[in-house]
């Protein structure tokens, strides 16, 4: 029986969630521990169609050691990864147990926020890289937002109908040009 990566002295209980993915849960702080093995199995019978590329490549992401647990099985420490752009929360994960540690509520949470048929795409790369990207994305809409103030709005929606538009070019060339007033 391993033990509870958060509480040292509380035992790990089998358990079933989400009708039959078999998890071991902490009494005492509501932790979920996954494998993926059993999650793959799961999904497969669940969400036939669900697709993510899964190349996991931890080595060359820098760990997270903020509040960093271990790993209950091989003591290794766990790699935090972010669950999506929209929230700070990160996932712990041990790369050679394929073990996913979720805290009280984090399940239900990735429900939310991305299916949790998604939860073995959340520890790969291109799921990571994705989030970088959306943060710088939302922090520079954030930065123009305030600049242009409540114009921001009107300024988004003639760009994206410029960026379409086949004569773009000339567009700008002519809203670029000062005319002289009589
Ligand atoms: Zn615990
Ligand atoms: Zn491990």
């Amino acid at each position: 029986m391993t033990t509870c990566p958060k509480c040292p002295d509380a035992d790990l209980q089998h358990t079933l969630i989400a009708g039959n993915l078999t998890a071991h849960s902490c009494t005492r702080c509501t932790g979920l521990l996954i494998s993926l093995v059993a999650y793959r199995r799961w999904r497969e019978i669940h969400h036939r169609s669900a697709a993510d590329g899964e190349a996991v490549d931890v080595n060359c992401e820098i760990p997270d050691t903020r509040n960093a647990i271990t790993c209950s099985r091989c003591r290794t420490v766990m790699i935090k990864y972010r669950i999506s752009a929209q929230s700070d929360r990160r996932i712990d994960y041990c790369a050679s147990c394929e073990d996913i540690w979720l805290d009280g509520g984090e399940w239900e949470l990735i429900e939310s926020l991305v299916g949790s048929r998604h939860l073995a795409g959340i520890v790969t790369r291109p799921w990571q890289r994705r989030i970088r990207l959306e943060t710088v994305d939302a922090l520079r809409s954030d930065r123009l937002a305030s600049f242009f103030g409540k114009d921001f709005e009107k300024i988004r929606d003639l760009k994206e109908w410029l960026d379409e538009h086949s004569a773009r070019e000339e567009i700008l060339a002519y809203l670029q040009r000062r005319e002289d007033k009589k």
